[in-house]
């Protein structure tokens, strides 16, 4: 035990800064990557009221699951809904229900922490069984405590943003949906011991233009609630109990960011055109419609992405209903403008969201996810495709929208994919419900297969958006989100950058228009070397549109071509990287200045 007296010599911890900007704040650590779990000591009156409030969640949680059993049976048939059926069965155990009101009486706990702390000591148990059937069911314990912990927290007795409010989030690790429930005008930053630069919550942190570092390792066990401690999202560099000195220098810095920041503001309506004349389109990557304001903030052009499964965790019970998705869409279409904005179909599963009635898979990112989970789902799909259709009618007949379809690795997912969405524009039609014709459909190049066959492909999609995220993550063979490994974790590898070569060549040779939404578009080195392989059309956080506005107008593009040459002949991420440094001064690095003025 540390003595809270005794006073501590500042200390800094270097993680991974994922966005950036300088917060300054005490610290409120979170137990759990839903943010629901905190330990509390209820007085004894209490107890009695606890054990209540958990049987009535128990209650609700039965009632969620039968429900979800009926739809599951209509919409995909029997034999998928024996998942649930085994929820059903784990909720009504008796034996586990009274140890957890056990728990609570012995230890004085809240619910949430009585059932972390019982399905913990059951999926040790699990852990040991020998048969891989019964093991691999522990799985269906993780998935009950966490539906009886979502409905806890749906009694809004913890809400993270109240709890946190004006305070740094210090945790393990957070859910992408957590970030996503994130208010920045509440909670000033977060630290997580887990993450990589390229992870779904990372890329939330960015979006909602939240300071954040990942990968800090043991931050949890170093940081106690109620510190001071200062986190630089630029540098990963989180400072505990700084000094005097310390404190004035990023309070300083802080203020400088936010001098740009209005610069940048200032700014937005100067033309992304290079020195040379091209134009640029920046687009913005957008995972929630209520960001969409983003659009006048930073003068985007249009939606390049939008993470469509984060409607996902938006819906209170299960997957988004048709008309819930149509009104999401519209929006979205009315507010993009004649840019219009490309909806990617939902990429549930890999490191993002799990779907009800599919096992939690041991290795999601290459598991049953994205196109592969809409096409085995169609009846999801269809729904999706009918709202998306619906939303994307305009007056003057040219659709706002397109559809993307993401983690494509095969031709034959395209055309079943089409096939589906030409049966359903039948069905509206039939049905005289008003709707676009002719939605272009793109195909995400993310998956080092498809790179390689990018020119049939090409052929039977409409456009391209390139996704360099799942592309490093696949071409390296890095997990994209694993701090462990997250040095290795590079798009600037000789691998990657040939692949989008690759697939450069391909869109240019077949004229099919190609964005890039992955990170990459985020980053000025990076996007130096995008450019200069030939592309035109990017798609970012919209946070970061300031900068590479700034940076387009300062390159030339016959430069960056060089410099992209230059670079595809070298043979490690070592050297691109120090020959990246070398050039940026000339290459425009004074961009950084400009906005100064
Ligand atoms: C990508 O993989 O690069 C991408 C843009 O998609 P996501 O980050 O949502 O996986
Ligand atoms: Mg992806």
């Amino acid at each position: 035990m540390r003595n809270p007296r005794k006073k501590h010599d500042e200390l800094r911890v270097e993680g991974i800064g994922v966005c950036q900007g300088v917060s300054i704040g005490r610290a409120f650590l979170v137990d759990d990557p839903q943010g629901r779990i905190v330990r509390l000591f209820l007085p004894h009156e209490q107890i009695e009221s606890e054990i209540r409030r958990f049987r009535a969640v128990v209650q609700v949680a039965q009632r969620q699951v039968e429900e979800a059993i009926d739809r599951m049976r209509t919409a995909l048939g029997a034999d998928r809904a024996y998942i649930l059926e085994a929820h059903l069965l784990l909720l009504q155990d008796r034996g586990i229900g009274k140890q957890i009101e056990d728990f609570i009486r012995e230890n004085n706990a809240n619910a949430e922490w009585a059932i972390k702390d019982v399905t913990s000591h059951l999926l040790e148990l699990y852990a040991r069984i020998t048969d891989d059937y019964l093991r691999e069911r522990g799985s269906d314990v993780v998935d009950v405590s966490q539906r009886l912990i979502k409905i806890l927290s749906g009694t809004k007795n913890y809400d993270l943003n109240e709890m946190a409010d004006g305070a740094i989030i210090i945790a393990d690790d957070l859910l992408p949906s957590v970030a996503a429930d994130l208010d920045p005008h509440r909670v000033i930053g977060f630290v997580t011991n887990a993450g990589g630069w390229a992870s779904h919550t990372s890329i939330m942190a960015r979006s909602l233009n939240l300071p954040a570092v990942v990968g800090a390792r043991n931050i949890t066990s170093m940081v106690r609630s109620g510190e001071t401690l200062i986190i630089d999202g630029t540098t990963g560099t989180v400072v505990l109990h700084p000094s005097p000195e310390t404190l004035l220098f990023y309070t300083e810095l802080r203020e400088r960011q936010q001098q740009q920041y209005i610069h940048d503001i200032r700014d937005r309506e100067l033309p992304a055109v290079t020195r040379d004349g091209i134009e640029i389109k920046l687009r913005a990557n957008i995972e929630l419609v209520e960001e969409i304001d983003i659009f006048q903030r930073f003068n985007a052009a249009g939606v390049g992405l939008y993470r469509s499964e984060f409607l996902y965790t938006q819906a209170t019970d299960g997957l988004p209903t048709e008309q819930q998705q149509f009104e999401a869409y519209r929006f979205l279409a009315e507010m993009s403008g004649r840019d219009g904005a490309v909806v990617r179909t939902f990429d549930l599963g890999g490191d993002k969201l799990h779907l009800e009635g599919y096992e939690i898979e041991r290795n999601p990112a290459l598991g049953l996810r994205a196109i592969r989970l809409s096409l085995a789902a169609p009846a999801i799909f269809r729904t999706q495709i009918r709202a998306i259709l619906r939303a994307a009618a305009h007056d003057d007949g040219w659709p706002r929208l397109k559809i993307l379809l993401p983690f494509v690795t095969n031709l034959d997912e395209v055309r079943q994919a089409r096939e589906i969405i030409t049966r359903v524009e039948r069905e509206l039609i039939e049905e005289g419900i008003p709707h676009a014709a002719k939605v272009p459909v793109g195909v995400m190049i993310e998956v080092p297969a498809a790179v390689l066959i990018a020119e049939s492909l090409a052929r039977e999609a409409d456009f391209f958006s390139l996704g360099t995220n799942d592309l490093t993550q696949g071409m390296l063979a890095v997990d994209r989100g694993n701090e462990n490994v997250s040095s290795l974790y590079d798009p600037l590898h000789p691998a990657v950058l040939r692949a989008i070569r690759w697939v450069s060549d391909a869109a240019i040779k077949t004229g099919i228009p190609l964005n890039v939404c992955g990170e990459m578009a985020s980053n000025p080195a990076q996007v130096i070397l995008l450019l200069g392989m030939g592309m035109t059309d990017l798609s970012m956080t919209p946070s970061s549109i300031p900068m590479i506005r700034r940076l387009v107008r300062a390159i030339d593009l016959a430069k960056a071509q060089q410099v992209a040459e230059e670079a595809l002949r070298l043979t490690t991420p070592r050297e691109v990287h120090a020959f990246l440094t070398k050039k940026m001064p000339e290459m425009g690095e004074q961009f950084l200045a400009t906005g100064q003025g």
